[in-house]
């Protein structure tokens, strides 16, 4: 595999930028995280072509980053190409009752825009941070609703075929997955919303947004929850009851307010999360024979 000659022509040959050994704790919100080899910003779905092919011909392996809110990086970072979607990605415009959104557009400024033209149906989604291509890639929202429910399609690039439009039925949507990035990058969307009284929109919104404060501990350094919650229960009440709320390793803790959340509180490592989140599978395992399900996905290798 040779990184240095993928970067040498990528540099050149796309308009996005690209660097090495990007330190990843910049680009996620745990604020933890190694470098990763290779860094590239693609601006235009050119350029994702490109890149995509010469690291296929590289044989460098890579993945696709939004925003970093859902993940936690290896201390020792990853050995590969980190993609991330610019300038093209990051507009999103109306069409009736329908908003067509870069993968890259930050969710909450596509939740705003849609109470703004008077759409609802993404009231869910206020509070949830990252991008809309992450959102996606993840299937984000709530326990009762989630982004897919309000998808009409999904266009990704897939290497090999270029672009690919799924209609929404034809997305395998999920609990928390929905099988996109398995199948290529999602590079935009189109949300199907439904006009309503931007009244009833906002009080739906502001008691979303209410809740979330009074439930989560927004301002820590997070990745939000970091377990899946299993079937008729929730992790963080099983967390709860094991007694390991609070509980902490290094520079990570089990937040004091929701303990399915595990917060840096400053110089946390991905070694210290990865070790809370084997304490709390063991000692949930002991007590109830639950298996708890990461969240939170992981890239890099530790140790
Ligand atoms: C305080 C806090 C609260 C949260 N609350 C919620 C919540 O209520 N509900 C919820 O569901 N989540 C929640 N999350 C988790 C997270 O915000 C969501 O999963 C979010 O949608 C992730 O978006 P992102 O852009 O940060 O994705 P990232 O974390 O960057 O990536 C997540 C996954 O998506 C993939 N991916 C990202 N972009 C693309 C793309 N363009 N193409 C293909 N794959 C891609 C990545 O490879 C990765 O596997 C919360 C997180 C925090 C920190």
């Amino acid at each position: 595999m040779s990184l240095a000659t993928a970067y040498t022509y990528l540099a050149r040959a796309i308009s996005g930028t690209v660097c090495r050994n990007e330190l990843m704790a910049k680009h996620t919100s745990f604020h933890i995280g190694g470098p990763a080899d290779l860094f590239i910003v693609c601006d235009t779905t050119a350029d994702v072509a490109e890149t995509l092919t010469a690291l296929a011909d590289e044989h460098v392996p890579y993945t696709v980053v939004g925003k970093g809110t859902n993940l936690l990086v290896a201390d020792e970072g990853y050995r590969g190409a980190v993609i991330v979607l610019g300038k093209q990605f990051k507009k999103h415009i109306r069409d009736g009752d329908r908003l067509e959104a870069g993968a890259a557009c930050i969710l909450a400024y596509v939740v705003q825009d849609a109470f703004a033209q008077g759409l609802g149906g993404l009231e869910f989604a206020v509070g949830i941070p990252g991008t809309l291509g992450g959102a996606l890639a993840m299937n984000a929202g709530s326990r009762e609703q989630w982004i897919g429910a309000a998808t009409e399609s999904v266009t990704l690039f897939v290497l090999g075929e270029g672009l690919l439009r799924l209609r929404a039925t034809e997305v395998g949507w999920g609990y928390r997955t929905s099988g996109l990035s398995e199948r290529g990058i999602i590079l935009e969307s189109v949300l199907r919303l439904s006009p309503e009284d931007p009244d009833r929109i906002r009080a739906a919104m502001e008691a979303n947004l209410a809740r979330r404060k009074g439930t989560q501990p927004l301002r820590a350094s997070s990745a939000g929850s970091v377990f899946m919650n299993p079937v008729g229960d929730s992790a963080g009440r099983l967390i709860e009851t094991v007694g390991l709320k609070g509980m902490r390793l290094g520079g990570a803790r089990v937040s004091d307010v929701h303990a399915n959340f595990i917060v840096n509180d400053g110089g946390a490592t991905a070694a210290d999360v990865l070790g809370l989140v084997g304490k709390i599978q063991m000692a949930v395992k002991d007590r109830y024979g639950i298996d708890l399900r990461p969240e939170i996905r992981f890239l890099g290798e530790s140790g």
